[in-house]
């Protein structure tokens, strides 16, 4: 076994601490990555505090992690030592179930193996993720990362990346759309990015009228404040297509009234508790609400190459990882622009 150290939150109501632990032996088809960066997703404090339950503690949190390769299975062909690369939300799926077989492993039909807080495929090895400083795991579930961007804003990517760049492929938002994104956090600043950049008309719509100019900043077009009810009713009708990046309370309904005739609303925040929407919001107008949940292995290198090969990275505070309570009170407040990524040379 690979001596590996990192925080862990020993229980859920502990703050993360610093945990030593083991990694597996570098297998065949392995590769070990020393771990440079890792972002610091919602999920993260959500698990730690085991408020979607059935968490298995001690937790090592970090399903953002880019690094280095320091060494390679005998079979591996992607990777040699030195490479860049990244693991996103999961380490490994069944491969062989339909989901699995179309490249979208983040849907595996049995389960994927989370990056943490799950298990491996044995369904017994517990999984623990990025806020560490070595990782092993199957190269056909690394992702290689271009040299030319920051490392720590490459981290976020491989979750606020994907999660919003796979709906926007999906439904193949480009020129010619008027595109919402509803939230300026972790992942709708992430969506502003990319939608623009495939040509989108992009509208910010949010809570805080004092995001507006970080909106325009970050490349979009228009900006609404989502409480100012004269504001959203001159929006009726006019969006081809909504993301919907709130993982708060908030009233589908009203969105759904700003999509044109077959819009579509795709959800990638995750509200606590259940939505209620009327059928009258989706019926005059043919609309569809529906969701997404981050993205397949292929799909995350689709989304790299793409970020790298046009300059785009996620807006971040790279912080120490002795600071990671302090961040995460942070980030309930949303104090944060836009992402904290661990600067895994302070373990
Ligand atoms: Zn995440
Ligand atoms: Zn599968």
């Amino acid at each position: 076994m690979i001596a590996a150290k990192g925080y862990a939150a020993p229980t859920p109501s502990a703050p993360l601490a610093p945990f030593s632990f083991e990694r597996r032996e570098v297998g065949p088809h392995d590769v070990q990555i020393e771990i440079l960066y890792c972002g610091v997703c919602h999920s993260d404090l959500h698990q730690a505090r085991n408020e979607w339950g059935a968490g298995i503690f001690p937790m090592v949190p970090g399903h953002e992690i880019v690094g280095r390769i320091v060494k390679v299975g005998d079979h591996v062909k992607k990777f040699k030592v030195g490479d860049l690369a990244g693991i996103g939300c999961f380490v490994d799926s069944c491969r062989t179930c339909p989901s699995c077989q179309e490249g979208l492993e983040q849907y595996c039909e049995v389960g994927s193996a989370s990056t943490y807080n799950g298990t491996e495929m044995d369904r017994k090895t517990p999984t623990y993720g990025g806020y560490s400083n070595t990782i092993v795991t199957d190269e056909n579930y690394t992702l290689k990362v271009a040299p030319n961007l920051p490392l720590d804003r490459v981290a976020p990517l491989l979750c606020a990346g994907i999660t919003t760049w796979s709906p926007l492929r999906h439904w193949k938002v480009g020129k010619g759309h008027q595109v919402a994104i509803v939230g300026l956090g972790g992942l709708g600043h992430m969506a502003v990015k990319l939608a623009a950049s495939l040509g989108a008309e992009v509208t910010v719509l949010s809570t805080s009228a004092s995001k507006e100019k970080d909106a325009m900043d970050l490349g979009a077009h228009h900006f609404v404040v989502s409480k100012d009810a004269e504001a959203m009713k001159a929006q009726r009708g006019r969006f081809d297509f909504i993301l919907d990046c709130v993982s708060a309370q908030h009233d589908l309904n009203l969105y759904l009234s700003l999509l044109k005739r077959d819009g579509t609303m795709v959800m990638v925040g995750a509200p606590p508790a259940p939505e209620a929407v009327h059928a009258f919001s989706l019926i005059p107008g043919r609309k569809t609400l529906a969701g997404s949940m981050i993205g397949g292995i292929k799909e995350t290198q689709e989304m790299l190459d793409y970020c790298a090969e046009h300059n785009i990275a996620s807006d971040v505070e790279v912080i120490a990882i002795k600071d990671i309570n302090t961040a995460y009170d942070r980030m309930l407040k949303s104090d944060v622009k836009y992402r904290f990524v661990i600067d895994m040379a302070t373990l």
